[in-house]
């Protein structure tokens, strides 16, 4: 059983020698007699930002809303994977399943509530690890409930070619909204503009000036702000938010790798200008998921969403496809593919 073991605990910036590839691991293809588990044969694992987190040696008392991987153990993910055995009255031999699982060839899941039983498969199964995956939900969840968007109104949104911005910025323009995003490179710059139909999009890494950029963008103001990168993007978007604006905070990866985060200036506007900023977290929106099917598969099928997707090949690879979320690296929603079926 191929896993990918985590050395050891991880300070600063993450490197690919963090984790290595073992090949010698053994695994019994069958649930143990009287265990309520599934064992799976993983095909697409998603990367993921949280996942840089979780590899923080963890603070005695300190809190913390995930566990830290184990060194030594595999790390795990969101997946995608085919049951091989199971103990549970939900699952059954040849189902498909999306849910965490261990970034390896095969996993002995135990906690199934984590899982859901993949009911369409006329879209590429990829997709289960991230449009139709967490990162759907997470966009879905944190547009709609936490953004209260309204048609018209002024969105912007950080690292907005990703796995959820992406799909944010479309929601957004289906809804009518004006939609400018925020990226790295020219590459998604181009992609935010020309295949997701933002209204416009910028490079921050070429804007010397963010505030400048922001008013330019937005002359009368942002409503809604849907931020992934926090730091010096966050303190510059408070400053161009409009009155009653909403801020949802999704991530802010620009902090992840630092041991002290950078100090956010502008948080006073918040009262001035009666700006609603509010944290979510995925997990307690899964119970929207048949809701957000319902939204989303049309869209799919009439062409009014697209997802683009970087896909590595092999758990080999797979080291290198995480980090990679912290340098850009990735174009669209990173995934790794173990298997195919
Ligand atoms: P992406 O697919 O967007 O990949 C990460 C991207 O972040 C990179 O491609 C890069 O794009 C950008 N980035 C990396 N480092 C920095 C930096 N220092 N400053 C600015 N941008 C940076 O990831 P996801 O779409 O999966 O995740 C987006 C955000 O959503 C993350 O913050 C994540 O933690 C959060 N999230 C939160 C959830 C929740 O429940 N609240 C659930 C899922 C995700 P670029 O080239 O544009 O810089």
């Amino acid at each position: 059983n191929k896993q990918v073991i985590l050395k050891d605990y991880v300070s600063g910036f993450p490197k690919e020698s963090d984790m290595y590839v073992n090949t010698s691991g053994t695994i019994k293809l069958k649930v143990p007699e009287g265990s309520n588990a599934v064992l799976v044969k993983n095909l697409y694992l998603s990367c993921d930002p949280y996942m840089r987190p979780r590899m923080k040696q963890p603070i005695p008392g300190g809190e913390t809303y995930i566990e830290s991987f184990k060194p030594g153990s595999p790390i795990s993910g969101h997946g995608v994977a085919k049951v091989l055995d199971s103990g549970h009255p939900n699952f059954k031999k040849g189902d498909l399943i999306w849910g965490m699982t261990g970034w390896e060839e095969y996993s002995l899941i135990t906690a199934t509530q984590t899982l859901f039983k993949i009911q369409h498969t006329d879209v590429p199964l990829s997709y289960y690890t991230g449009l139709l995956g967490m990162a759907g939900v997470t966009a879905y969840a944190g547009f709609y409930e936490i953004c209260s968007p309204k048609k018209g109104e002024h969105v912007f949104i950080s690292a907005a070619s990703g796995a959820v911005g992406q799909l944010v910025g479309q929601f957004a323009k289906l809804l009518g909204c004006h939609v400018v995003g925020s990226a790295g490179s020219k590459e998604k710059v181009d992609l935010l503009k020309n295949k997701f139909g933002f209204d416009d999009a910028f490079n921050y890494k070429e804007e010397p000036d963010l505030d400048a950029a922001l008013k330019r963008y937005f002359p009368e103001g942002i409503d809604i702000y849907f931020e992934n990168v926090g730091g010096k993007m966050l303190d510059a978007v408070l400053l161009n938010m409009r009155i009653r604006g909403r801020i949802a905070v999704c991530g802010m990866i620009s902090q992840y790798n630092l041991d002290k985060p950078e100090g956010v200036q502008n948080l006073m506007t918040l009262i001035w200008k009666r700006v609603r900023m509010e944290g979510f977290l995925v997990f307690d929106y899964f119970h929207l998921y048949p809701k957000f099917l319902e939204l989303v598969l049309p869209y799919i099928k009439e062409g009014k969403i697209t997802y683009v997707e970087d896909i590595a090949e092999g758990l080999e690879n797979a080291p290198a496809a995480l980090i990679g979320l912290f340098t850009g690296r990735n174009v669209g929603k990173q995934l790794v593919v173990v298997a195919r079926e």
